[in-house]
């Protein structure tokens, strides 16, 4: 009783290859959202109605959709209006372009190839050594709700007229939207307030 997901409830899907996924299926079963993983090829079969790339290496995800031959099937299914929300290395995997801003380690050297499917450049681990993770609060639809960013990327600015912005934090935009796909540079799932998870199933799975 009471954790059975509504009738009209979406199945969300979350990309599980590596990285912060298990929160994000907290946050969407508090939603009432049930959910499911994408973790090979034949996963992309089942009925989902959106999906969610979570933070964590951006590159180390980017290597996996290729050796399972997942990239150009996510990639066609985005494309083709599939709602989708990635959080940090998400936010990265879905940009057209990305640069490396302050590369740290072993990251420096690794090559990125995103799926290319939002018109957005991301600055990858532009916050540098001495802020590479923070908390912060911000205004996101009206709420404020708190952020965490974790070896963040930036979006390039000026974006592009049609990417509008959700959220800022110090005049950068941090939550964006291009028609179907949503991107944040912070992790929403590692705090507790549910509004940018609310956001994705209420406005862009809709
Ligand atoms: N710095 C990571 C990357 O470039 C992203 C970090 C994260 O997702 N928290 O992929």
């Amino acid at each position: 009783m009471g954790s059975h997901p509504m009738p009209t409830m979406p199945v969300v899907a979350i990309l599980a290859l590596q990285g912060a996924f298990e929160e994000h299926h907290q946050m969407l079963h508090r939603l009432g959202v049930e959910t499911m993983e994408i973790r090979q090829l034949a996963d992309l079969d089942r009925h989902f109605d959106g999906l969610v790339i979570p933070g964590g290496e951006s590159t180390t995800m980017s290597c996996l959709l290729d050796t399972r031959g997942m990239r150009e099937p996510l990639r066609q299914r985005i494309l083709g209006g599939l709602p989708v929300f990635g959080t940090c290395a998400g936010l990265i995997l879905l940009s057209t372009s990305v640069y490396d801003e302050n590369a740290v380690g072993e990251e420096s050297s690794a090559t990125m190839s995103p799926l290319g499917t939002m018109p957005v450049t991301a600055l990858r681990n532009a916050y540098g050594r001495q802020l590479g993770s923070f908390r912060t609060q911000a205004q996101f639809c009206g709420q404020i709700v708190p952020m965490t960013f974790i070896r963040a990327p930036k979006l390039q600015t000026p974006l592009a007229a049609d990417v509008e912005v959700i959220a800022e934090v110090q005049g950068e935009p941090v939550a964006v939207r291009f028609r179907n796909q949503m991107v944040t540079a912070f992790h929403p799932e590692l705090d507790d307030s549910l509004e940018v998870h609310r956001y994705f199933v209420e406005e862009i799975i809709g």
